[in-house]
């Protein structure tokens, strides 16, 4: 399982590579660059499903 993904903040831009919680859906994620919150898009379950190039664990 992938656990690493990397998520593009639809705001500003900016690139970074997180680690997803394994058990759980991560719904909010903020932006370290420009502290944006940023949620999924409509039908998404979370937010690396819409921004991140991995699907998350519980969709895996
Ligand atoms: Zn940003």
């Amino acid at each position: 399982m992938e656990t690493k993904s990397t998520i593009e903040c639809p705001d500003c831009g900016h690139v970074t590579t997180e680690t997803m919680p394994v058990d759980s859906c991560q719904y909010f994620w903020q932006c370290p660059a420009c502290e944006t919150v940023v949620k999924p898009k409509d039908g998404d379950c979370c937010v690396y499903c819409s921004y991140g190039d991995t699907a998350c664990p519980p969709k895996q």
